[in-house]
């Protein structure tokens, strides 16, 4: 009974990629000046972390997102550890964020020895909810004297918030901004898997005090490994080059590092490689929804729920996603399509479920629960 409809799925899949071997969730296409830019870098030997396409990679992500600075960072990862950094987030005080993302939002929470602290997200956004933080917030914390939000349960100060814009999905993040902004929340937003989502015609990223963007291998836009930081906040931009840069003071000949520092600048042939794919985002936005938009017809005309962009957005469809009936079918579906070389995924194991966050409190995860038990990606690579 479900063979059929599963088949039809397959079907569907190997047509959209024209192909009847393995295809993958996603993989990057290398049409435009990559060759070109690296080979660029490799005979001007400048591949490091000083080089012209690093700062013209920064100014295309200026351009791009809008945003007034931009700094480029090794991986999304440390882009997120850093930010916490800016914001001030020290050992035991407390982040607030979702359970639906990927380990890499709580990796940096944690590599400050801070606790993350869950909340719902929306059903539709699947992205934190405004209000479930708000919720939260009302009935757990206070702010005090010092003018920081304090939880009332575990006495930690609630020093930010780290909403994830997931699968390209923009969240509310202008609610989300309000709240923070009256319980004197840091706002950093995970922005890794949304490099061309707009929420209202403004760039993902751009709300928060900062933004968060990856440019990993199975992103949109990828150059190996990378990451940035975006702030339209002169000071925070400065100061993040200065710490992904050893926190060493400019000068010609001397090391002299004003404080504790990381090695967290991109080399200048990631950089190489990110322009020439941020040259094409427009071509690979184009493709993903042109792709979505194929998925979304088929899917209207069977039993299973496609997930459709939030009003209020435009998603750049990093991973198609559709829901299935319950989790049995879910994994009679990922079983059936990945045994046919049609590759799909489950959702991330939610982070409270997880040994290293089993213990985090959290809020009421009922709408979280009930997408991972459901949700399945499908493949979703540009197709140029
Ligand atoms: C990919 C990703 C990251 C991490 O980025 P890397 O560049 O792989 O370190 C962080 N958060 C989310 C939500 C991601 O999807």
């Amino acid at each position: 009974m479900y063979k059929a409809d599963f088949q039809l799925v397959v079907d569907f899949v190997r047509s959209l990629y024209a192909s009847d071997n393995f295809i993958p969730l996603h993989v990057p296409v290398f049409k435009g000046n990559e060759r070109k830019y690296v080979l660029d870098t490799i005979d001007s030997t400048f591949v490091s972390s000083v080089g012209a396409y690093v700062n013209k990679f920064e100014n295309l992500m200026c351009e791009i997102t809008g945003a007034k600075y931009a700094v480029a960072i090794v991986s999304g990862t440390n882009a997120l550890h850093l930010s916490l950094i800016l914001a001030g987030v020290e050992q035991e005080d407390e982040v607030i964020t979702q359970s639906l993302t990927f380990i890499a939002t709580c990796n940096a929470i944690s590599y400050l020895k801070a606790r993350p602290v869950f909340v719902d997200i929306d059903r539709d956004t699947l992205g934190l909810s405004p209000d479930a933080l708000e919720q939260f917030l009302s009935s757990s914390t206070e702010v005090r004297n010092d003018g920081f939000c304090y939880n009332k349960i575990s006495g930690r100060r609630i020093k930010a918030c780290v909403p994830m814009h997931t699968f390209g999905f923009p969240c509310r993040i202008d609610k989300i901004v309000e709240v923070c902004k009256r319980y004197n929340i840091f706002l950093v937003e995970d922005a890794a898997e949304s490099i061309g989502s707009y929420y209202k015609e403004k760039h993902t990223g751009t709300y928060g005090s900062i933004g968060v963007f990856s440019f990993n291998g199975n992103k949109t836009v990828t150059c190996g490994g990378g990451g940035a930081i975006i702030t339209n906040d002169n000071e925070i931009a400065k100061k993040a080059k200065h710490l992904s840069t050893q926190a060493k003071v400019s000068h010609r000949w001397d090391f002299y590092h004003d404080e504790v520092g990381y090695n967290y600048r991109m080399p200048n042939i990631n950089a190489a490689l990110a322009c020439a794919q941020l040259e094409q985002l427009d071509l690979f936005i184009e493709s993903k929804r042109d792709i979505a938009s194929l998925y979304s017809s088929f899917f209207d005309h069977t039993n299973i729920e496609y997930i459709k962009e939030p009003d209020n957005t435009k998603a750049n469809y990093w991973l198609n996603a559709i829901l299935l009936k319950d989790r049995f079918e879910r994994d009679l579906f990922l079983e059936f399509t990945n045994d046919q070389g049609v590759m799909t995924r489950p959702s991330w194991e939610l982070m409270h479920h997880l040994p290293m966050y089993k213990d985090s409190q959290h809020g009421d995860l009922t709408v979280s629960e009930w997408i991972a038990e459901r949700l399945v990606n499908i493949p979703s690579s540009v197709k140029l």
